[in-house]
């Protein structure tokens, strides 16, 4: 979800997560991306316990269950998508092997060490990059891998107005060698980076938004908050159309040492 820095009450929040919960992914991101972030994971078995940390509806969740062994347990804040979520893996006939549970990223339900694999996919800004990977760490076993994605700038220099925009809304953003720099003094090897590919935003995530957008309109017509929600999506799908060269989300790939 966007709206990084947005207070919400109570209202806003079940539109939001009813907005959200009509579209697949909840950020931008793709199978293809999951699987090519997964080929540099190795040592999983049937044993590895997996946290999909954000999981959201657990889009890129369903994807990671059907190409490594072990357990997934996904977690989000939001119950819808935790329902939402618990129904897909039954669908795909997964649910001996992924739970998704109700819970917040600063107070995760781990045992220091139990984890193999840390994912975490358009989330971990909530918490902020580098809170995150320090944090979270503990969770890992050594040698366990922890893998996220990030608003990153790609240049060292930007028009003022996507500078103002992401400063508002989420100033932890940097460019990706500081990250990699946070990653390396949080104590993991930066094992690799990439871009995720426009299509990520575009096809994956603005694009199913468009219907939702429609309908959502429909069903709250008159309603100014539902109106801001959508306006909200629609300028930062315009701000990313003018400045896509200047940033995007980037794989950041570490091995807890
Ligand atoms: N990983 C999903 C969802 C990304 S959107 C995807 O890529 O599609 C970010 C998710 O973080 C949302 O589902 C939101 O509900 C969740 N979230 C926000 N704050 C959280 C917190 N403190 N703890 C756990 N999840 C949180």
């Amino acid at each position: 979800m966007s709206n990084e820095n947005k207070s919400i009450h109570e209202f806003d929040f079940h539109l939001i997560c009813e907005y959200f919960s009509s579209v697949e992914r909840q950020g931008p991101g793709s199978p293809e991306v999951t699987i090519k972030a997964l080929g540099f994971i190795d040592h999983l078995t049937n044993e590895s316990r997996i946290a999909d940390i954000g999981c959201g509806t657990g889009g890129q969740t369903m994807v990671l269950a059907q190409h490594v062994p072990g357990y997934i347990t996904g977690i989000d804040l939001f119950p819808t998508f935790i329902d939402l979520f618990n129904l897909n893996a039954g669908k795909l006939n997964l649910q001996d092997r992924i739970k998704g549970i109700v819970g917040s990223m600063d107070h995760l339900p781990f045992q220091h060490e139990e984890l193999d694999l840390i994912w975490s996919e358009g989330a971990i800004y909530n918490i902020g990059f580098e809170r995150g990977l320090n944090e979270w760490r503990k969770f890992l076993k050594i040698g366990g891998y922890i893998a996220v994605t990030e608003a990153s700038w790609f240049t060292e220099e930007r028009p003022a107005e996507i500078n103002e925009f992401w400063m508002d809304a989420y100033p932890e953003i940097d460019t990706i060698p500081s990250k990699v720099t946070q990653m390396q003094k949080a104590g993991y090897i930066p094992v690799a980076t990439f871009v995720l590919p426009e299509n990520c935003w575009t096809e994956h995530f603005y694009a199913p938004q468009v219907f939702a957008q429609e309908a959502f309109l429909k069903k709250y017509a008159g309603n100014n908050t539902a109106e801001e929600l959508i306006a909200n999506q629609r300028h930062e799908v315009e701000l990313y159309n003018k400045y896509k060269e200047y940033y995007g989300y980037v794989f950041y790939i570490g091995k807890k040492i």
